[in-house]
């Protein structure tokens, strides 16, 4: 009889990062929009880290995906371990597999619950393991820790780091609603991405150069109290007054939701979906960062609510946790101010989670969990699209709950425009096209709400028109125009100047 011999599966262990390592070593990370990454980087600099974020994901990183990991992988975790394995490969053809594996540490975030988030790294490692990295160091992030410990202590994840990171996604989340408001109204082509392109430049230096602080309470009080970054974003206000808009120019608003990844990346991996709706006619409202960070506290504060426990210690930690939950939404709107209240405020997650609740328990983790339904709800009822975009990812378990969650409430609300669309990577003609039969219905009403509105307000574009040549701020992409109950700009806008002529 043969003789079989097996090698059993063994959970990955990295070797560890030390500190006397950090001058030579390389952390790499990614999964972000390049605004978030550049601002990432800064605060890595500025803590001593040499940063590099991985290039953005290409088409070419599916197919490597594909043929590296297991078929049933969601199409994220494809993308994302086909883009780190073509950066490793190109490295290893120049510098080597030792000097590699030795001179870069890829940083990732995980997670646990019943998505593949937790199993990220699993796939990462196998993928590098076929490429002869086996050696290659990943450090693996609790998302949802701001002290943890990581393997060895070349990287040390403490309030500097973690506080660092929060405010740089915050700011990378503010620039890019501004980014997406404007873009679209902008009568120089390209003037936008330029501005924007300066503005991250700037913010980069900000985070980069901002004053070391020499224990975690000083970090602590600093990044709350300082005027460091309000500043910054004062002088990035003042760049964007610089580019003229026209918001007479009716569009349907389009709110993008989904898979976190999905949602928020920029490129081939979602079709370039968000530039692809804008070249169609439509204004996109994308999905912060920021709201899944606020998401992550109220898992813990529900649970503590619906245990009734009553005791002294959960009653502590839950007013501890609705504190910081309150800071986190002050200094939020504290960086929002600095740019004139432009971007949007974030949502409620009470609110999301009541909205939801009717469809999707809370306690049901994995993906957006309840707030794929809050969301497209809460935009619904506050009039602030006239459509969603739900990006579902392919084989992704916890998302294709939440869309069979979403037929119930679309029976409920079958007036609420909602596209969902499967992104494998592969089939873009596909999925665009039924995004475009919403989008079409979408325009048509954006239209109908303009006219009723010109309508009802006695007010026609040329009185605008004529408003605006002796009121040029009008037309400058800082004049905020207030929601007045109407999903679209050019609509509030018109009933905003409405206002001014007293005919509404
Ligand atoms: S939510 Fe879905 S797509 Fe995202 S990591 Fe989890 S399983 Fe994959």
């Amino acid at each position: 009889m043969q003789n079989v011999t097996f090698s059993h599966y063994q959970t990955y262990k990295p070797n560890p990062f030390t500190a006397n390592e950090r001058r030579d070593v390389t952390l790499l990370y990614g999964g972000l929009t390049w605004k978030h990454e550049t601002l990432i980087r800064g605060v890595l600099e500025n803590l001593g880290y040499k940063a590099e974020a991985l290039p953005n994901v290409s088409r070419r990183d599916l197919d490597t995906g594909k043929e590296l990991i297991d078929v049933g992988a969601c199409c994220p975790t494809i993308f994302t371990t086909g883009n780190l394995v073509n950066l490793m490969k190109d490295k290893v053809a120049n510098q080597g597999v030792e000097e590699v594996a030795k001179k870069f540490v890829f940083l990732t975030a995980g997670a646990c619950g019943p998505c593949r988030f937790g199993q990220y790294h699993q796939s990462y490692s196998m993928a590098l393991d076929s490429i002869g990295l086996k050696e290659f160091r990943m450090l693996l992030l609790a998302q949802d820790q701001l002290f943890q410990a990581s393997v060895g202590d070349g990287l040390e994840i403490n309030l500097s780091l973690s506080l660092g990171l929060i405010w740089a996604i915050l700011v990378a989340d503010l620039l890019t609603d501004l980014e997406y408001m404007t873009r679209p109204y902008e009568l120089n082509p390209g003037e936008t991405d330029q501005v924007l392109k300066e503005s991250i430049d700037h913010m980069y230096r900000i985070f980069r150069e901002k004053p070391v602080q020499s224990n975690q309470w000083r970090a602590l009080t600093w990044h709350l109290f300082t005027d460091h970054f309000v500043r910054a974003l004062r002088e990035v206000h003042a760049k964007w007054t610089a580019i003229e808009v026209d918001r007479l120019q009716v569009r349907p608003k389009v709110k993008i939701t989904g898979e976190f990844w999905l949602q928020t990346h920029e490129g081939d991996g979602n079709y370039n979906i968000k530039r692809w709706l804008e070249r169609e006619g439509a204004e996109v409202i994308p999905p912060p960062v920021a709201v899944w960070l606020d998401y992550l506290f109220h898992p813990v504060i529900s649970e503590l609510e619906h245990r009734n426990d009553k005791g002294r210690s959960a009653f502590l930690r839950k007013k501890t946790l609705a504190a910081v939950e309150r800071i986190y939404r002050v200094t939020y709107n504290r960086l929002r101010k600095a740019l004139g209240y432009l971007p949007n405020e974030l949502p409620d997650q009470m609110e999301l989670k009541k909205l939801a609740e009717p469809f999707f328990h809370f306690e049901l983790r994995g993906g957006e969990g309840h707030m794929l339904i809050g969301k497209a709800l809460h935009a619904y009822h506050h009039k602030k699209a006239h459509m969603i975009c739900e990006l579902s990812p392919y084989g992704c378990m916890p998302n294709t709950m939440s869309v069979g969650a979403m037929a119930n409430v679309l029976g409920r609300y079958p007036e609420l425009l909602y596209a969902p669309i499967e992104i494998k990577g592969d089939a873009e003609v596909h999925a665009l096209s039924r995004c475009q039969m919403i989008l079409a219905e979408a325009k048509q009403r954006a239209k109908q709400e303009f006219d009723n509105a010109l309508r009802a307000s006695n007010t026609s574009p040329s009185a605008i028109r004529a408003h605006e040549r002796s009121h040029p701020k009008l037309r400058q992409a800082t004049f905020r125009v207030p929601h007045l109950g109407h999903a679209g700009t050019s609509t509030n806008y018109a009933l905003t100047l409405a206002q001014r002529f007293g005919n509404a």
